[in-house]
């Protein structure tokens, strides 16, 4: 049985142990920048008038086991996930059909549409488009079964979590080893979790784009830098400075972080230029110049972040640039949890084969055994029926087409909110399935508050892929490497670590 491995895991603390443990895992969070700011929530603005402050991130005291077979799979169909968002990407026909439907009713997805139609209109300078992803996925436990890898969601922009979660893989082996910090327990003398390589992966994928730009095309010529384009309240800053100080340190390329708000103010397209190159001038340097080859955007996925016509002004600013986009408006779009349920379809046309070219109908026959059902609410569908019916919804979870947690609607809520909105709304939302974890996992959690939770948890496998393309398909790098483990209360239904819902873990595969 699959499920004996939680046995008494993990072991009872004593309040000493617990106090050692919590106190080691503190420090060493915030000696080696396993850290976010806090929100106001947790430290009012009054007591923090000069944003000094820092707290760790929130953080599982053990490293949660995760089934080593489907740990693997995950990893090995990365590549092949990356090649097809990639592919879809290059599909622009394809795409609209699919979101079509979805314009009629969300305005967020029509103006991002609208953002890329009118640099199309315009023409696209830039054939090169970068993406860092990230696959999320749980095992599912059907008793009786060996688990199952299923895909929670794809995230195509603002991938987070690679540079912290590299670090808790180091916490949690040191506490593991050297000397070992907690009370005995055999899957703790199993080993120590695997290697974590997203920092290295993903800021390959940033300089592997960086250098794929060429020589500089403004006149004179410009040093050449990246961009990260990031939101104006962010606390998840530590994170962003991991991939960041790769570039600087390791890569040697000039990188900065500009804030959404200051990309009219901090960068520009020279007009005479019809090349339009994206021109970064640091306020801090205001004599020096660079162009931008590559802009990696860890903000812009969320509707709330477009406050005034401004912000959709210089989403388009950036897209209609030469700069390299992380990602393209298109390939944001083609992270739509609408595209995930089409793709998912169980009959119809077969979209993964028309797309996935050249690769072996036996790996693309294993990408879509990660599928979970799920379904369109359209007339007549299956899906309006296990919706609206309180037994089965409550085996669902009903999805909007957005990113960042904190969007979807569970189980026995699905019909009674359905029923709230206008039925022609409803083509703008996807039901799925609910992936059944492991009944009895438990872990510890550290929060950012210092509160310690014990309880039962479910785990959420995220791994990290980058890709680099050319709008007629052709594949310049693909890459896999590093993964992430979040951990979040039974009871709890979202899961984002940022939202609040999960804490940073690590594997220890079995
Ligand atoms: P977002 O893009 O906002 O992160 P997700 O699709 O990842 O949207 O959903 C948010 C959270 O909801 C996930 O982290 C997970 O905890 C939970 N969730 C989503 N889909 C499922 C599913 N099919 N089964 C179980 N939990 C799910
Ligand atoms: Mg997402
Ligand atoms: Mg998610």
């Amino acid at each position: 049985m699959a499920n004996s491995i939680y046995e008494n895991y993990p072991p009872q603390l004593t309040p000493e142990q617990q106090e050692f443990l919590v106190t080691a895992t503190k420090d060493w969070a915030i000696q080696n920048g396993l850290a976010v700011r806090p929100s106001p929530a947790i430290l009012p603005e009054s007591a923090n008038p000069n944003h000094v402050f820092a707290t760790n991130a929130p953080v599982t005291l053990f490293p949660s086991p995760f089934p080593r077979a489907c740990f693997k799979e995950a990893e090995a169909l990365q590549t092949v996930y990356n090649q097809l968002y990639a592919a879809i990407t290059c599909n622009e026909e394809w795409l609209g059909k699919v979101i079509e439907d979805l314009i009629d009713v969300d305005d967020f997805v029509a103006n991002l549409w609208k953002t890329h139609l009118a640099v199309k209109k315009e023409g696209y300078v830039q054939n090169l488009s970068l993406g860092l992803y990230r696959s999320d996925y749980m095992a599912d436990v059907t008793p009786n079964q060996p688990p199952s890898l299923k895909q929670v969601e794809f995230n195509t922009i603002s991938s987070s979590f690679g540079g912290l979660s590299s670090l808790v893989k180091s916490l949690h082996t040191e506490l593991l080893t050297s000397p070992p910090s907690y009370p005995p327990h055999p899957l703790l003398q199993s080993g120590t979790p695997p290697d974590n390589t997203a920092v290295e992966t993903l800021s390959g994928g940033l300089a592997t784009a960086h250098k794929a730009y060429g020589p500089s095309k403004s006149s004179p010529e410009l040093p050449l830098c990246v961009l990260f384009i990031v939101q104006d309240e962010e606390r998840n800053v530590f994170d962003q400075l991991a991939l960041l100080r790769r570039l600087t340190g390791f890569h040697k390329i000039p990188t900065f972080r500009v804030k959404s708000s200051q990309i009219l103010n901090e960068t520009s397209i020279p007009t005479s230029d019809s090349s339009r190159p994206l021109i970064y001038r640091p306020p801090h340097s205001p004599s020096s110049a660079f162009e931008v080859t590559t802009v990696y955007l860890r903000a812009y996925y969320s509707p709330d972040e477009y406050k005034s016509s401004r912000d959709w002004e210089a989403r388009t600013h950036l897209e209609r640039s030469a700069a390299i986009k992380c990602p393209t408006v298109l390939n944001q779009l083609s992270g739509c949890k609408k595209i995930q349920q089409v793709l998912a379809e169980p009959t119809g046309p077969d979209h993964l084969t028309s797309f996935l070219n050249g690769v072996d109908s036996s790996i693309i026959a294993r990408l879509r055994e990660t599928f979970a059902p799920q379904y369109d609410l359209s007339t007549n569908g299956q899906g309006r029926d296990l919706a609206l019916n309180a037994e089965t919804a409550m085996k669902h979870v009903l999805k909007p087409q957005r990113e960042g947690g904190g969007n979807n609607i569970y189980k026995a809520d699905i019909p009674e909110y359905l029923r709230r909105i206008p039925e022609s709304d409803w083509k703008g939302w996807v039901l799925m399935e609910l992936i059944n974890p492991a009944e009895n996992a438990e872990n510890v959690a550290l929060r950012n508050d210092g509160e310690v939770l014990r309880g039962n948890v479910i785990s959420e496998l995220g791994i990290y892929g980058t890709i680099l393309w050319e709008d007629t398909g052709k594949i310049l790098h693909n890459d896999q490497g590093g993964w992430l483990l979040r951990t979040k209360g039974k009871e709890v239904n979202e899961g984002g670590v940022a939202a609040g819902f999960s804490s940073l873990d690590s594997v220890l595969l079995y």
